[in-house]
């Protein structure tokens, strides 16, 4: 059976915009998509001659504070349940959140295999903020940007491996 990579993580963390660079092309998720559930979307991703699914949760983020929250954990879930592997998505020019450490500690509990993408990093230099996501203790994250599709390769080297 084909490995499932999941991506969770905070709204506007860089999820659609990675998961469109993974799957090399742009799906967008409007209300009235067919097939497409409100909150994830799925795709088929390679690297290297492995082939794997991709699912990107989020989907059409609501704005209520609340409701994101409730969201972002039943989306872990899901992911804990489903995923071979997990994407975690974390922002480095907001630089760490309560809210990532709530889904890093579920994530953590999980036992699954778990790999931070440490994204919005738009340039070649790692600066030194990034270290603060190590908090998360969930090993050394892959520094990216989806946006200028950085670091990208290590990371589908990291996901393979994986399975
Ligand atoms: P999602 O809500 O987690 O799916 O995040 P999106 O992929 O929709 O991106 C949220 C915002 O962050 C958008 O305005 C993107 O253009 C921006 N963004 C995504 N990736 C990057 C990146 O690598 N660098 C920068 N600077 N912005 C990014
Ligand atoms: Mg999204």
């Amino acid at each position: 059976n084909r490995a499932i990579v999941c991506i969770v993580g905070r709204p506007n963390v860089g999820k659609s915009t990675l998961f469109n660079k993974i799957v090399g092309k742009r799906i967008a998720i409007t209300e009235d998509t067919p097939g497409v559930t409100r909150d994830r979307i799925y795709a088929e991703g390679e690297w290297l001659g492995k082939y794997f699914t991709v699912i990107d949760t989020g989907g059409l983020e609501p704005e209520n504070e609340e409701i994101i929250m409730s969201n972002i954990k039943r989306q872990a879930e899901m992911a804990v349940d489903t995923a071979d592997v997990i994407l975690f998505v974390v922002d480095g020019l907001a630089g760490l959140t309560s809210t990532d450490r709530e889904i890093g500690n579920m994530l953590r509990k999980s036992g699954k295999k778990v790999i931070v993408a440490c994204n919005k990093i738009d340039t070649p230099k790692t600066p030194d903020e990034i270290y603060e996501f190590y908090e998360l203790g969930l090993g050394e994250p892959i520094v990216i940007s989806g946006e200028q599709g950085l670091g990208i390769g290590d990371l589908l080297d990291e996901i393979i491996e994986s399975f």
